[in-house]
């Protein structure tokens, strides 16, 4: 069974130009996402990835049709269900989304604070985490002290920290250099081959999808117009 399914997805906004319609962000989507993969969501700005893909963690419900995630219809959870769901979901974003006033060490304590883990438990996997980012040494500086690439694999360690299944990567490396995109694609790749976490990874980058994908969707205003093996959609004709 596929990890993330998408069946008949739609998602409408009320229209910004004509009073009264509606415009569809996600256009009838159907899309299996299998354990394991490193799914590539690729398409212009605008082309509904990040409304897509928000669905997996229920930060954007959709309109018609339904999302099933680890073999649950997100629709039919509740509240504390759906918490305890995003546990095992980890995501991490364009612009790293880090805690300003906090450590790298607190900011990857987060998640494990907010499911009250006993504070020895929280140090060790702290450790643990920064270890294979390769940031120990960094533990107690503040995120404004850090480079780019070492924000996003702060951002990666925190995503980790409650050993997801599922980790959603929005643009991660959309505001790196190449030679940094390249060594956060490596890590994401270590975090699949290690820990068989499956990546969901939206770009509109061609090259950080044929770099590290094995499966690729697509997207254009709203739809799925191509689905499959990176190598039979890249493949010359
Ligand atoms: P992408 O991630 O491919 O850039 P998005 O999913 O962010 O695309 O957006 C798809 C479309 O939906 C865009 O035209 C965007 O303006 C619109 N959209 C996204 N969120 C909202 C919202 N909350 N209200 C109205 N329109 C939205
Ligand atoms: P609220 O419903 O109060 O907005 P949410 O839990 O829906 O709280 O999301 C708050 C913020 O937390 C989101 O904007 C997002 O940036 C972040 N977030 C939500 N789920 C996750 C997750 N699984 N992994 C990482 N960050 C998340």
């Amino acid at each position: 069974d596929p990890i993330i399914s998408f069946d008949h997805v739609v998602k409408s906004y009320p229209s910004a130009t004509a009073p009264g319609g509606t415009f569809l962000a996600v256009n009838d989507v159907s899309l299996d996402i299998h354990e394991g993969d490193i799914f590539g969501i690729i398409g212009y700005s605008g082309a509904g990835k990040s409304t897509l893909v928000r669905m997996i963690n229920a930060l954007e419900r959709p309109t018609t049709g339904s999302v099933t995630v680890m073999g649950t219809d997100l629709a039919e959870l509740s509240g504390k269900q759906l918490r305890a769901l995003r546990q095992k979901i980890g995501m991490i974003f364009q612009q790293f989304n880090l805690f300003s006033t906090k450590t790298v060490a607190e900011n990857v304590a987060y998640p494990l604070q907010l499911d009250h883990w006993r504070k020895d438990y929280q140090i060790r996997r702290v450790h643990d985490l920064l270890e294979f980012v390769g940031l120990l040494d960094h533990a107690d500086k503040y995120p404004s002290q850090l480079s780019g690439g070492q924000k996003q694999r702060v951002g990666i360690a925190r995503a980790l920290a409650t050993n997801p299944k599922i980790l959603l990567a929005d643009e991660a490396t959309s505001a790196l250099d190449p030679q940094t995109t390249m060594e956060v694609l490596e890590l994401l790749q270590r975090v699949n081959q290690k820990f068989g976490v499956t990546v969901v990874l939206i770009t509109h980058q061609m090259s950080v999808v044929q770099q590290i994908a094995n499966c690729v969707a697509v997207m254009s205003s709203g739809s799925v117009v191509e689905t499959g093996d990176v190598y039979d959609v890249f493949a010359a004709p």
